[in-house]
């Protein structure tokens, strides 16, 4: 196994070719990974608010505490 060199990481950055992308991690995979068996990492985090006080210019997801759309979630919620 090789690993992916950064010229071709920067081919593929430029071509976005996505499905082509892919179809290589699938035959990476499965050189890897004959048995077919396939595992995911779930990785989730939570934004109990969306009240921040920092205000960045960049920012769609900040509300004033006061805004209608403010919430903060419950101890149950989460
Ligand atoms: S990006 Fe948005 S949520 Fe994050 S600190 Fe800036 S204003 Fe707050």
């Amino acid at each position: 196994m090789t690993r992916l060199t950064k010229k071709d990481a920067l081919t593929f950055l430029k071509s976005a070719d996505l499905l082509g992308l892919g179809m290589m991690a699938e035959r990476m995979r499965k050189k890897l990974h004959p048995d077919g068996i396939v595992t995911f990492i779930i990785d989730r985090n939570i934004n109990y608010t969306n009240v921040c006080i920092n205000k960045c210019k960049f920012c769609a997801f900040y509300r004033n505490e006061e805004d209608p759309e403010a919430y903060v979630l419950s101890k149950r919620e989460l």
